[in-house]
Formats: structure tokens, sequence, C-alpha cells
């Protein structure tokens, strides 16, 4: 694999710079790749496109095709959607309850692991992270899962190499524990949510201390304006946030001059529409993605939910790769145990999200520190129903929660939608 990421990352440090026409070729390229390889080797997309092979001869083609919601996706089983000929024991599998709780798995092929290596160490270089600093990044789901995906997608050398540069802390781990090794091993780069940041941020105030970082790097949620600066005026640290999704991969990330997002179009098509046209250079649009990497479950055309703006302007930094600002997604609350104890949003989604036949969920913290799980299924309802009491079980120990079937989970009016809130 080591071979692999370093090709990636030397080809992807190149396209960065290319200019737009001769990435919009490259995309044009891929895209075609990709429509084929869907068409030709899953029973999803076979079925969804019809009897003819569709013809893709640029990226706007793309618009011929179908787009894919989380509930058609859900409904088609993975074998469907699985590449005729991929070796599922090379792959690793992932899960994601994305913005609304509804809980998707996808496959992971070594290819891809490859490439999305290559493109984190493209952005990590870019922002000027070193193999000699110290690096720790979060892993967001239960300690046993984070070691498994730890051993599954890092084999061989490159995973050695990894392993040695980055320590991998579990967001289940007690944040105090964390906090203690920060400190021992003087970190410098930490990569984590923008809520793991706010609760690292009140351990510190609890016990009156500090942690100096440089390099902070945020994912999977939306980083608000006030998180930002906290995180930059608290832990003394540059900051940069990443847009990406487990589905599709990583679609855009903070250019090292702040300016925007880089979308990478030479790993991924982005649409943003409005009533299924695309909107205006400036205006906000529905984000409807496509990878152009993930080989053993193509994601093509895939509504994710969020809204993000393009923009039309050329980044000072000279990249080739076009930008995007405002990016509306995912919005979660931590909860909170009676004892000041914090319990990662992610460790909840990651835990309750494996539940098999749970079309949807939510998770609610009130005042009293008390917890509603609400949860819509259609299927084997009673054992969804014991099975996220189990997990519950083990998640919320000794708290008061209380388990809901509901009918739908829809957002408030007027409120954000939160897969987990606190209220
Ligand atoms: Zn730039």
């Amino acid at each position: 694999m080591l071979l692999q990421v370093l090709m990636n990352w030397r080809w992807l440090n190149k396209s960065q710079w290319l200019s737009r026409d001769q990435l919009y070729k490259i995309q044009a390229r891929k895209l075609r790749e990709i429509v084929a390889r869907a068409y030709e080797g899953t029973v999803f997309y076979r079925r969804l496109y019809g009897v003819n092979r569709p013809v893709i001869s640029s990226v706007q083609d793309i618009k011929k095709l179908p787009i894919i919601t989380k509930d058609d996706v859900r409904k088609a089983s993975l074998e469907d959607r699985t590449t005729r000929g991929t070796d599922i024991n090379k792959c690793i599998r992932k899960t994601t309850s994305g913005t609304t709780g509804v809980p998707v798995t996808i496959l992971e092929d070594p290819y891809s692991a490859a490439y999305r290596e290559g493109l984190n160490l493209r952005r990590f270089w870019s922002y000027g992270v070193r193999p000699w600093h110290r690096i720790f990044r979060v892993v967001v789901g239960p300690v046993e899962k984070a070691f498994t995906e730890n051993i599954a997608d890092m084999a061989g050398i490159w995973g050695r190499i990894r392993t040695n540069r980055v320590t991998r802390l579990s967001s289940s781990g007690e944040i105090h524990d964390h906090l203690r090794i920060f400190k021992e091993r003087r970190a410098s780069v930490l990569f984590a949510p923008p809520s793991y940041f706010r609760a690292l941020k009140e351990v510190c105030e609890s016990r009156e201390t500090r942690l100096n970082l440089k390099i902070a790097v945020t994912f999977g949620e939306l980083l608000d304006m006030k998180t930002r600066r906290m995180i930059s005026d608290f832990f003394d640290a540059e900051v940069f946030d990443v847009y990406s999704c487990t589905e599709v991969g990583q679609l855009a990330w903070e250019c090292p001059t702040h300016t925007a997002y880089h979308i990478n179009i030479d790993s991924v098509v982005l649409e943003f529409l409005r009533d299924g046209e695309d909107v205006q250079p400036g205006e906000a649009g529905e984000v409807v993605a496509t990878s152009l990497y993930r080989q053993a479950t193509p994601m093509i055309r895939y509504y994710l939910g969020d809204k993000a703006t393009p923009i039309d302007d050329e980044c000072p930094c000279g990249r080739g790769l076009p930008l995007l600002k405002n990016i509306e997604g995912r919005i979660v609350d931590s909860i909170i145990r009676p004892d000041g104890g914090y319990i990662s949003p992610f460790t909840v989604m990651h835990t309750l999200q494996e539940v098999e036949n749970l079309d949807q969920f939510r998770v609610i913290q009130r005042g009293n520190h008390s917890i509603e799980v609400q949860v819509k299924a259609a299927s084997n309802i009673d054992k969804v129903l014991e099975a996220v009491d189990e997990r519950c079980r083990i998640l919320f120990r000794g708290m008061h929660y209380s388990i809901k079937l509901v009918q739908s989970i829809e957002p408030e009016k007027g409120k954000k939608f939160k897969i987990v809130a606190r209220e």
C-alpha cells in the first residue's frame, strides 16, 4: 500500500495546481470510468439506469443520471450495491448516520483507502504538518471499532509508518485521560470534530490548565465562527476545516490561506442544486456528491442533505481546484453525564447506527440529564428496540433514558436539526 499511497500523493500534489480546464478533463474521464464500472458491475446502478449504459462525454452529462438518496441506498442491499469481483475480505465496512440519522453502509476497498491517504497527505502537507510533529487524531466511534479499523486499513509498511506518526484516540475514551496524554507527549497537531474541542476546553477549564497546540484540523460537523475563534484563541492553534462524508469521501478542504474551501474536483464531482438545477455562483445549493475513486460501492449523484455555496473566484494560493464557502453541515451536541463527564456525539451515533433495520434515530438530552432516544423502524420492530436498548444501557450507563418508537423524525420548525441534541 505504501507505494500506492505515495504515487497518489505525488499525482494529487501536481493535480491541485493544474488549470481549471485540465482538471475538468480529468474529472470527465474519471466520471466516465466510474459510471461504466457502476453500470457494468452492480445490480443497483444497472437497475437504476435501465437497459442502456449512460453516455458520459463531459461532466455536464452527469445531469442525465438520477439523483440517489439515503433511502434509495438503504432500500438496496449492500450486495446489490457492491461491484462484481470485489474481494469483500479486503474491504473496510463503514457505516455512517450522516446529517439526519439515517444509517448507510459502504465498503472501502484497498484502492480507495490508498487514494484517501493520498488526499490526506496532500492536505496535511499543505497545512504545514510534518512527520516530526506530535500528531493526534480523535477517531470517532467505540474503542473496539476504532481498533479494528486501525488494523484493517493500516496494514503493511504504510500502516506501520502511520501508526507510528499519528496517535489515535477514541472519542469514546475519557477526555480527562486524553488531556493528560496530550500534555505528556506535547501534542502539536490535533485532528478532531469541533464538539470535541469544545469539550476539551471545558475539561481544561475545570482543571485550570491550558493546552497549546500548533495546528487544529476539524472535521465531521459544522465549524461555526465561535468555535473556530475559541480553538484558535484557547489552544493557540491555526485552525483548518475539512468537508467530508463517509459515503463519498473527502469533498473539500479549507485553503491554507483561509480564503475558502477547495473542492477536490480531481477526485469527486460536487453539484449545488436548487429544485434540481445548478445554482449560480454565490448562491447556496443542496449538495449532491459523486465519488470518482470509490470502487467497491460506487456513489454517484448522492444527495447529502447539506447546503453550501460555490464561488467563482480564483484563489490567491493559485490552486486550480474551485472554491466553496458556507457549508451548512451536521450540528451535534455532546451528552453530559450528571458527574460532569462527557459522551461524544460520535460515540452515540456510531453505537446506534450499527443496529440492523434501524431506519433513523435521534437522541435528545433534556435539562435534568434524562435522555430520549427516538427510533424509526419499519420492520423487525421488537428486535430493533431490544438492540437499541442494549446499546443504550452501555452508552448511558447509570443514566435515565427512554426509547420512543416514532413514525417520522423531522426538524422542528425554526430549529436546526441535530441527531444528538441537548435542549
Ligand atoms: Zn487556495
